[in-house]
């Protein structure tokens, strides 16, 4: 009878604490990041808009490139990722320009990106989760996020190849702002750390964040 009771109490401890650190016990979590970190938004839609800064090549069509990453994230989280919003409505805002305007609105100078966020973007932090890869930290985020799209060509004679590196670009830069936070390390994915003409969303990466808008949202 008295080792029973140690192994409830002790049980009763384990529940207790994790709610105290917001670990959900038992909840085993595929992991596919190479950060600690996830995030989510609660909005529904989560309203995207693009914006051409400055001159851009024709070719680039950057509120296409958006529109199509929306329609791929909106099928990877089952959320309504709406592209085509104004502005001053959107809850995440997209930009795309030459390397040097983008430069200039972003405030850094980094000769080799080709998109880029303004971070660390704002966050609540709601708890941790038990993953895969160990004790994980997830985020709500609230406030409009900005991300940015370097257009890779100056002319108008756009090959297959630099439009899905634009595409591989809007996609990876769309996701970290939905939550996913720091990239992985296969040069097939979008989430890899960098630029690379296979734009569709794999299982793993896929799987990754909309684990957490199924679970928190
Ligand atoms: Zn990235």
């Amino acid at each position: 009878m008295k080792i029973k009771r140690k192994v409830l109490s002790l049980a009763l401890t384990m529940a207790v604490l994790s709610g105290i650190m917001g670990v959900n016990a038992g909840a085993s979590m595929n992991w596919y990041s190479g950060s600690n970190r996830v995030a989510f938004r609660n909005t529904s839609p989560i309203r995207v808009s693009a914006q051409n800064l400055g001159t851009v090549s024709p070719g680039f069509n950057f509120s296409a490139r958006v529109a199509e990453s929306c329609t791929q994230w909106r099928a990877a989280l089952g959320v309504n990722v709406a592209s085509g919003q104004t502005a001053s409505s959107a809850h995440i805002r997209a930009y795309g320009g030459s390397r040097a305007v983008i430069e200039r609105a972003v405030g850094e100078y980094n000769t080799t990106y080709a998109g880029t966020n303004i971070n660390p973007i704002p966050h609540v932090t709601i708890g941790n989760i038990s993953t895969t890869d160990g004790v994980k930290s997830v985020r709500r985020y609230d406030t409009v996020s900005e991300m940015y799209v370097v257009q890779l060509r100056t002319e108008s004679s756009w090959h297959s190849h630099y439009i899905n590196l634009t595409r591989q670009t809007t996609t990876h830069e769309l996701g970290h702002t939905l939550g996913y936070v720091g990239h992985t390390t296969n040069d097939q994915d979008v989430m890899y750390g960098g630029n690379q003409p296979q734009f569709t969303l794999r299982n793993n990466e896929k799987r990754h964040l909309s684990q957490i808008y199924d679970r928190f949202r």
